[in-house]
């Protein structure tokens, strides 16, 4: 069967691209739902997008490449589709905006615009012996249908990042780009929490407090969160995107400086 593209992976991205793609569009994935990632996000509530989204606040090899997406399609564009779908939402913190309901009323918008744009949605499907023939992608793709070969004009991959593989994270885009002799950046964990093999923190385990957490000069001011492992909370995690095995990690926990004013009204 042929396609003008075929995009593998149903997740936020490739959702999204297949709404816009144009054409005759196939979208596969091993996962028996789409956007199970999205499902999960913002503890169920999905923090969709920021009001203060710029360019300069994504990591990346190329920074220009936020800079150029970002141009064309910002974070107002979102708001107004959210809005379109009838999605009420709120601003949590920090330009935050998550969904009032669920998260699953995100996945069931981009789903809703994959199919208006008539894509071909087959899930629980393996794609498998990736090719270029001819100016042509071409794949194998196994379902509850069986067997058939595809060829694409345009191939996406939207297989997301590895963490996760219980949720159907795998290296598949990793395997494609060795296939055909891409670069890849090395990539490591980000947003994670830190662990302590040594449990330093495990007494103050389920305590949270605002707090700024900084590495490597860059600082962030959010709450922080002590576990049995080690330490969490939005401000861990973001700053562990900055943070390399080594580096020195410090935490104010007193960003305000009100500590001696407080400590003097108690006394
Ligand atoms: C706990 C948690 C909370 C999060 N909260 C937020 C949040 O609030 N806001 C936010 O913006 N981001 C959040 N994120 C991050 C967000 O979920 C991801 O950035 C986003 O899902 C990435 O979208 P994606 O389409 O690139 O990949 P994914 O959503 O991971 O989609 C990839 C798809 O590809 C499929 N796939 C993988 N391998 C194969 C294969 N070999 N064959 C076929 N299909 C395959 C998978 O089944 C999956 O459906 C959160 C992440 C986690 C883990």
């Amino acid at each position: 069967m042929h396609y003008d593209t075929a995009i593998i992976g149903a997740g936020a991205a490739g959702m999204m691209c297949a709404a816009h793609a144009g054409g005759r569009v196939l979208v596969v994935d091993h996962a028996r739902a789409p956007g199970e990632k999205i499902r999960i996000s913002g503890g169920g509530r999905c923090n969709f997008t920021n009001l203060h989204c710029t360019p300069e606040a994504f990591i990346s090899a190329n920074p220009h490449f936020a800079k150029s997406a970002l141009a064309r399609y910002t974070q107002w564009d979102f708001i107004d589709l959210v809005d379109r779908y009838g999605i009420a939402w709120h601003e949590k913190t920090l330009g935050q905006l998550f969904c009032d309901g669920s998260a699953k009323q995100i996945v069931a918008m981009l789903r809703g615009m994959m199919q208006q744009a008539g894509a071909d949605l087959r899930l629980g499907a393996t794609a498998s012996g990736f090719a270029k023939q001819d100016g042509c992608f071409n794949f194998s793709l196994q379902d509850a249908d069986g067997n058939s070969e595809i060829t694409a004009d345009r191939l996406v991959v939207a297989t997301g990042g590895k963490s996760i593989p219980k949720m159907g994270a795998t290296g598949l885009a990793y395997d494609i780009a060795a296939r055909f002799g891409l670069a890849v950046t090395p990539t490591r964990a980000g947003l994670v929490p830190f662990t302590f093999t040594d449990g330093r923190f495990a007494p103050l385990s389920g305590v949270a407090l605002p707090a700024r957490a900084m590495a490597n000069g860059t600082a962030f001011d959010e709450a922080i969160l002590f576990t049995h492992r080690g330490l969490s909370g939005p401000a861990s995690l973001q700053i562990s995107s900055y943070w390399e095995e080594g580096d020195a990690l410090s935490l104010d926990l007193d960003p305000a400086g009100t500590l001696l004013e407080a400590l003097r009204t108690q006394r």
